[in-house]
């Protein structure tokens, strides 16, 4: 792993967001900026959808950037949520487009009801208003794109309510706040089978963020493949931990920088966390089995 990023043209950053979910990059803006950065390759991983990969295709034809295709579910474990990472599924397999579309729909209804939540505390939002901050970048009437919380967040900032989006989750819309409503449950050994039967790569995003180390074991036995080592979030007990975990088990050991674009209340840089080119490499091996 590397944060220096200006002197790596062998890394890759496998965990970024567009506007395709809830990033305020385009998925072509983050083609261009890996390009600035010399990055290898990018693996994009929106939330729940593959809408941002088309146009980040194109865009990488017009570089040296190798685009991964990735997608980010979202799933939960005993009340805490786990992310699941899938590289190189095919998009148009179809259990897993019914059930991505089946998640966008869920979506839209959760923050519907975190909306009327936020109104009945005399907070002056509207559906229409969350959608638009999903849909002047991505969402676009096509309804491909997902919706999420931080597009609610980003319009209580607009509207002064709060100061950041930190401040969104932290006073309202985050776990266990006044307005948060729970997503419908996904098993993530479901989302691993999901993304294996459509020849993908199945990598448990950020394990550092859920308390969930005792299930992994059980995730590698429904066909995890790999472990997201480094991320921005993970301390360095986190990042040997979990290194270790991915060579007990042989497990691929992944990275990246789960970027949001620079007004997400996130990281700022694409590219703070990379990996070895090998690891895409690895990922092209394993893809099919
Ligand atoms: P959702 O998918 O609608 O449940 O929203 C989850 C997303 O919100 C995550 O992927 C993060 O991008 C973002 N997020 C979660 N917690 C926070 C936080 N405390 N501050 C800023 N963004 C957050
Ligand atoms: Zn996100
Ligand atoms: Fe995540
Ligand atoms: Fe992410």
């Amino acid at each position: 792993m590397s944060n220096n990023v200006l002197a790596s043209g062998m890394h890759v950053d496998l965990h970024v967001h567009t506007t395709a979910s809830d990033g305020t990059d385009s998925p072509r803006e983050v083609v261009y900026k890996a390009e600035k950065l010399n990055l290898r390759a990018i693996a994009i991983t929106d939330h729940d959808t593959f809408y941002g990969l088309d146009d980040a295709l194109k865009a990488a034809g017009d570089t040296g950037v190798e685009l991964v295709s990735g997608i980010e579910l979202s799933t939960e474990f005993q009340n805490q949520e786990v992310h699941i990472l899938g590289y190189l599924a095919d998009t148009r397999n179809e259990n897993l487009t019914a059930r991505l579309e089946s998640f966008r729909k869920s979506r839209i209804k959760r923050i519907n009801k975190i909306v009327t939540k936020l109104q009945a505390l005399g907070f002056p939002l509207s559906m229409e208003e969350v959608l638009a901050q999903a849909s002047h970048r991505a969402y676009n009437g096509t309804g491909k794109g997902t919706v999420g919380r931080p597009h609610v967040a980003r319009v209580l900032v607009q509207k002064g309510i709060v100061n950041s989006v930190s401040q969104a989750f932290d006073r309202y819309i985050g776990k266990g706040k006044i307005a948060f409503v729970p997503r419908v449950k996904y098993d993530p050994l479901n989302a691993v089978d999901l993304i294996r039967q459509a020849g993908g790569v199945a990598v448990l995003a950020h394990p550092g963020l859920a308390n969930i180390d005792d299930y992994i074991p059980e995730l590698i036995t429904g066909g995890l493949q790999g472990i997201e080592v480094y991320h921005p979030q993970h301390d360095w007990q986190d990042t040997r931990r979990y290194l270790r975990l991915a060579s007990d088990y042989d497990l691929l050991a992944t990275g990246g920088s789960d970027y949001h674009g620079p007004d997400a209340g996130g990281i700022e840089s694409l590219g703070t966390i990379t990996v070895d080119y090998s690891v895409v490499e690895e990922i092209h091996r394993l893809a099919g089995k």
